[in-house]
Formats: structure tokens, sequence, C-alpha cells
């Protein structure tokens, strides 16, 4: 009940569009609690029943559904079902098929284990929510969490008791697909956003008994976001000291918050591919961070350790079975080889039991052992899906992700205009507005961007629409993206036709909307791009669009940062939308019309050219740093591009303005194991009430080891009144000037500090104190 109170309130808050009004790290840790007496005897008790062979079952997890992302589908599902032979299943959904499922291991396996049913919940499940890379830029805490929340919701009255979310996957790699999963480049802000997915999803106590809390899989363990040239499952080669400090603290903070699960991850680390690496599964999470739960592969992730070169199927079962793998993803390398493994004596069976008790203890934790069915049924699911409260909280949660690029304070919002023409292969398309991974989301039901601009103009304002390009002309890329359930919508006309249809519909208008970007597949898994600018004749139609003289918004959708150098110089407006979800199009229209003042932040550098990737904020120095004199050569730098990106991490407008102060110190000079507030002048110098993301950085000048010129330490969204004025505090802990040494030490050293404070990374003022000894 208390669980409800607080959502209530928060449902409140954000109805109100106040829910911005907090502070970054208010999400209380509260680690899985370790199995209590009641639990192990109950696990004991029914491990003495079970064979050896039922015990290696409770770790194979197959897939009856449709999404197959490895070369490997499970056969015999039911036949194993009803033998012991299966823990898990994954990509099914819906009471009936969940309770069928489940019907045949409690009834009809000889000891009645229920099973966990885990489905990739990424962001929403029904009521789908924008892309994780959006969700991030709303910097909302509470609406995160909110959301993380209404999507277990959903998979829970579907019949899901088990989410592969979050992916916390740091990535600096724009390149790579998937950074559309993750919450951008960031340690400080990924781990807020950890903690606030697992306790949306499993509930602020981790009481997942509870029949809408579901367990949490945090994912991909580890260092998957920094795959080399940003191309899918490619290696990973990197020092401890840089994971510590930069790659692991989102994975530590979700294990902190006591998520239930975790993935390991498909991609080789420095020589030993995840999935075989005890050092990361064993020392690094269960000994070092006291990890209690189980961890799963990904998808046949062991049999791929063959392809990585470490050995035959029997080997790789010893291999990830020793390091701390728990329970196998479709590959059922588990329940051929470990029986010969132990035999062999190259597993030993009490490791075997181990990965059986953790598995049987997760089961424990959902409260399966009681109520199997976790009290779905069709007339809850009919209560709980798409309810008309998910799809309000939808639209809100995806008007604060969006964020404004550039805007030349005339265009936007839209008032008094009669006449918009709306063009762009991604406006009239409500399959991409879901984005990738959104399994169980019905494209019928999503709002697309035309349409969304229609609802919120009203009957008064003619708008129409034109296709105007391909969203890509690459045969190859369209045959794979549709073969893989992409969808695309490809004309068949010459391009330069479509072009002039276009802009002859932009002639008669007072004002063009052309809505372009990436189709939703062209992100996520094994989607990976080595040219990140618009792809297809997109560029050259907003050109052509340009040439009419007319103001050009540009609305964009995709699942990366792209690079926009003439979007940048050319277009009125650039609207970064993402992939918005299920309520995609009328958040965006309220955006365009000025019914929400946008507030989003980009969480992931925008670069100007591809040859800067990777490219971050919290790099280091260098010996030469580049100061920004013209001729100066001998620096860290490029002949023919500027360091710097084109949109800074941290950055988006708003149609408010506002103005910092110099930030003030509570103290100059602290002692070790003190701390010192922060405190910064913000006024909304501007006619409209807004919300800003105020930002908190630190830059430790002098130390062991090199640190980054800037880390975000700390950050609140704030809503200023119109011409209001508000001084934002902040506390610096102790811990906030730590950093991981040499010797992977925690510690702090004595020297000066440098405190930035700003609405973006670039844009910020300085002030400094002394660490004394
Ligand atoms: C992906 C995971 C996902 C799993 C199950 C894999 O291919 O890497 O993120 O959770 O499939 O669908």
């Amino acid at each position: 009940m208390k669980h409800q109170k607080t959502l209530t309130k928060a449902a409140i808050l954000l109805a109100l569009g106040l829910a911005g009004q907090h502070t970054a790290a208010q999400a209380p840790a509260t680690a899985l609690p370790p199995p209590d007496a009641k639990m192990q005897q109950f696990v004991s008790k029914l491990m003495q029943q079970m064979t050896a062979e039922e015990k290696i079952g409770q770790l194979n997890l197959v897939s009856v559904g449709f999404t197959v992302t490895g070369p490997v589908v499970s056969q015999d599902v039911d036949a194993k079902i009803k033998k012991g032979l299966v823990g898990g299943v994954l990509n099914t959904f819906t009471p009936v098929a969940a309770r069928k499922l489940q019907e045949m291991a409690v009834s009809q396996s000889r000891l009645h284990i229920p099973l966990i049913l885990g489905f990739d919940v990424i962001h929403g499940h029904r009521t789908i929510l924008p892309i994780p890379l959006g969700l991030a830029a709303t910097w909302d805490m509470p609406a995160i969490e909110r959301g993380a929340h209404l999507a277990g919701q959903e998979a829970a009255a579907d019949g899901i008791n088990w989410v592969y979310s979050p992916m916390v996957d740091i990535a600096r790699d724009p390149r790579w697909g998937r950074v559309a999963e993750g919450a951008g480049e960031d340690p400080y802000l990924g781990s807020q956003i950890a903690k606030a997915m697992v306790h949306g999803y499993q509930g602020p106590t981790n009481d997942m008994t509870r029949p809408d809390n579901v367990m949490a899989c945090l994912k991909h363990f580890a260092l998957y976001g920094a795959a080399e040239a940003g191309r899918d499952y490619n290696t990973t080669d990197m020092s401890r000291q840089r994971m510590y400090n930069e790659y692991l603290p989102p994975y530590k903070a979700a294990v902190e918050a006591g998520v239930g699960s975790v993935m390991s991850s498909f991609n080789d680390i420095n020589g030993i591919p995840a999935t075989a690496n005890k050092w990361l599964m064993t020392d690094l999470l269960r000994r070092q961070w006291n990890f209690l739960g189980f961890v799963a592969t990904d998808y046949t992730a062991i049999n791929e350790l063959s392809a990585h070169g470490l050995g035959d199927d029997k080997k790789v079962s010893e291999l990830a079975l020793n390091a701390g793998i728990d329970m196998d993803m479709v590959g059922e390398i588990f329940v051929r080889n470990l029986a010969q493994n132990v035999k062999e004596g190259t597993v030993k069976q009490a490791d075997v039991d181990l990965a059986c008790r953790r598995v049987l203890e997760a089961k424990y934790r959902l409260g399966l052992f009681q109520d199997p069915y976790h009290g779905v049924s069709e007339a809850r699911a009919k209560e709980v899906l798409m309810q008309p409260a998910f799809l309000q909280t939808a639209r809100d949660i995806t008007r604060r992700s969006l964020v404004l690029l550039k805007n030349d304070n005339q265009t936007l919002p839209l008032k008094n205009t009669a006449n918009i023409a709306v063009v762009g292969p991604l406006a009239d398309r409500p399959v991409d507005m879901l984005g990738n991974w959104s399994g169980a989301g019905d494209a019928k039901q999503a709002v697309s961007i035309l349409q969304g601009i229609k609802n919120v103009a009203g009957s008064t304002v003619r708008v129409t629409y034109t296709h105007g390009a391909n969203v890509t002309e690459d045969a190859q890329m369209i045959a794979r993206l549709n073969e893989h359930g992409g969808q695309l919508d490809i004309d068949p006309r010459p391009a330069d036709a479509q072009i002039a249809e276009a802009v002859a519909a932009a002639q008669k208008a007072e004002v063009v909307v052309a809505v372009v970007g990436e189709s939703q597949g062209m992100t996520g898994e094994a989607a990976s791009r080595a040219d990140i600018g618009l792809p297809g004749r997109q560029l050259d139609l907003l050109k052509a669009l340009k040439a009419t003289g007319k103001p050009l918004v540009v609305v964009l959708c995709n699942g990366r940062p792209l690079t926009l150098p003439w979007e940048n110089e050319n277009a009125s407006t650039i609207l970064e939308t993402w992939f918005g979800g299920t309520q995609a199009g009328n958040a965006v229209a309220d955006v365009l019309f000025g019914v929400y003042n946008p507030s989003g932040k980009i969480t992931m550098t925008f670069p100007r050219v591809v040859g800067q990737v990777p490219i971050y904020y919290n790099h280091k120095s260098t010996g030469r740093p580049y100061a920004g004199v013209a001729l100066d050569k001998y620096k860290s730098r490029y002949l023919d591009v500027p360091n710097d990106p084109l949109y800074p991490f941290g950055y988006g407008l708003s149609y408010s303005t506002f103005t910092y102060g110099k930030p003030t110190l509570s103290k100059t000079s602290i002692g070790p194991n003190q701390g010192l507030d922060v405190a910064v002048t913000v006024q909304n110098t501007s006619q409209r009430d807004g919300e800003e993301v105020v930002q908190l950085y630190l830059r430790d000048l002098v130390g062991s080891s090199t640190r980054p010129v800037q880390e975000l330490k700390n950050f609140q969204k704030i809503l200023l009144k119109a011409g209001e004025s508000r001084q934002v505090s902040f506390h610096l802990n102790p811990d906030d000037l730590k950093f991981y040494n040499d010797d992977l030490k925690w510690v702090a050293e004595p020297g000066e500090f440098e405190v930035m404070t700003g609405g973006n990374s670039r844009d910020v003022q300085k002030v400094s104190f002394t660490l004394t000894k």
C-alpha cells in the first residue's frame, strides 16, 4: 500500500508538470537482503529432492517467442519443462501464454518448480516510453522511476516476472547502435538512472512478491558499450583504472540498489570474454560488490565462447559455470555438458548446486512458490494495460525527453500559423515512434508526429503531408532491416521527384516541419553505423526545403547522436525527439506548439564529424592540451576539424532563457573527510516559466593519476517562473572527491579542486577550493 501511495503522489506531480522538482541523488539504496533462514531452509529442502539433472535444468533458460537475436532456437520446450529441464522461459507474454507455461511447470513436472518468465521490457511494455537514451535526457529521476514502474506493472499484468533492464552500459561511440538502449556517456548520471530503474521495477524496498513488481536484470555486464570502433559485439580492452572510474559505477549502483539479477555481456574483456570471466563475475561482482542475486548469460553467449576461441562446447560449459554464470540463455550448453563436466571433475557439484540455489532463491524472492502466477489474470491485464493514466504519464515523460538543439527564437513555439507543411519519411510512421526493443508495443496505438500535430493544432490549422525522401536509399540496408522486422516504408519513385513534391508543398505553407532521421531498426542490437549523418537523401531534402525560404523546423527521430553540421547552420530550429514511444506525436506537438516548454538535455556528446569519435566531455587533459589558439601546431588537435563537439554533454535549450551567477563555496579549504556546500544563483530571464537542469562538475587538478577535465557530481532539475531567480544549493561529500587510484584504492588526494556550475558541460563558471592533508 505504501508503494502505491508514493506513486499516486508521483502521478499527481507528473500531471501537474512538477516531476522535475527534486535533487539527483534521492533514490534510496537498499541492497538485496541476504537469504533469511526461511528462504534457506525452503530452498535446501527442495534441493534435497532434486536429481542432478533437475538441478542443471534450473540453469536452462529457453525461448519460445518471436525474438531471435542469435543462431539457436529452443526446441521441444513443453517436453523439457515437464521433465524439469527448464528453469526459465523468455520471449512470450499474455496472461494466457504465461499461465499455460507455468501450469506445465507447476502441475506437470515432478517437483512443481515454477518458471521465471523473462522479456525485454526496455522502455515500457505495452505503453511504450521514449528509448532509454531519451529517458535519460529528461534528467528526471522520479519520472524515470515512474516509467520503469509503469513498464513493470504492465509486464507483470502480462505474465512476465523478470525484465531485461536496466541496460547501463556507458557508451562514448555513437556508431554503436545500442547507445539507444542506455543512458549515455556519464557514470554519475548513469548510476542515478540505474538506481531509479531498479526501484521502479522491483519497488522501493525490492519486495518482488508484490504482483505489480518484477525482477530487474542489470545488463550487459560488463563494458559492452566500449566495443572497439562502435561495432556491435566487438572486443573491449581497457585498463582497470578506467573501468573502475568511468565504466563500472552504474553497474555497481544497480547492485547497491538491490537488483535481483545480472546478464553477462557478449564481449571480450582484456582477453577473457565476460561470460567466461571469473574475475568479473565472481571476484568483482560477488566478492567486491556483494551481489546476492543470480547471473544469466546473454543470448547464446556461452556457445559464442567457442567463436571467441576458448574451446569446444564442453570446455566453454566448464569455463562459464566456473566463472560464476548461473543460467544459460537459449544456448543449452549447460544441459548438454554440465553433467559430463562434473563427472570429469572440471566442475564441482557444489558449484552447480550453488548456481541452482541462486535461481531458486530468485523464484522465492518473487514469491513464485506461493503464487506461481504472480496474480496474473486476463481481467487484471484488461484493467492495467495501456490504461488512460499510463498514456498520460507516457505523454508527459516523452515531452520531458525532447531536446531543443537549436532555436532561432522566432519560429518555435508555433503560434498563429494557419498553414503547416509536414514533410519527411518519419512524420507518418507510428511504428518507428516505438523505437527498437518494443516487442509488446502496438504500432496501431502509437501516435505519429503528423497525427500529433493535427491533434494539437486543432481544426483551424491546415496541415499537409508529403513523404519527401526515403529514410535510406541503401538497398542492402533496406533488405537487412526488412529481414529483421524493420518494416520500412520505401517509396519507389526517384528521390528527386519526391523532393520536388515536398518543395511544392513547402512553397504553399507558412512553415515547414521536416521529420527526418533514422528508422527504428537503424539503432539497437546489431545496428552499428559507420556514417552517422542523416541517411539517404534526407539532407538533400532539407537543403531543398531551405531554398524555399520558409522557416525550417527540423524534428529528428533517431537513436544516437548524429552529425548535423549543415542542419545546425541552416535550420531555423532543431528538436531532438529520439523515438518517443506510444505518445510520441502528441508529446512532440506539445513542444512545437508551446504547450510544454522543452527541458531535456543530451546525455551523449554530439560530434561534428564521425572522425572525432570517441568524443566525450569527461576526457583527460593530455600533456599538450589545445587551448584554441589557431596557429598552435604541436598540440593535441586535428588539422581539419575543431576538437570540440557540435553539442556538448548536458546541453539543451528551452523557450525560456536562464542566466547563471558564479558559484560560491561555504569554504575554500577543507580537511580530509569533510564536505562543503556549493551555491549558484540561476535566473529565468524570460517571460515564460521553464525548467532547467542545473549541473555541477568537479575537476581534481593535481593527483597521483591523471584525472578528467570535468566530472558531473550532481544536478538539480528546477522549475523557475518567468523572471524568477533562485539560489540552488548542492553539497559535495568527501566521496565526491574520491577516485580509484593506480592501486584501485578509493582515495581523495590533497590539492586544488575546481567546482563548475552551469546549464551544460561547456558553459560553466568556476571556483576552486583546496583539500588539505
Ligand atoms: C540482447 C539482450 C537481450 C537478449 C534477450 C540479446 O541478443 O543482447 O540485450 O536481453 O537478447 O532478448
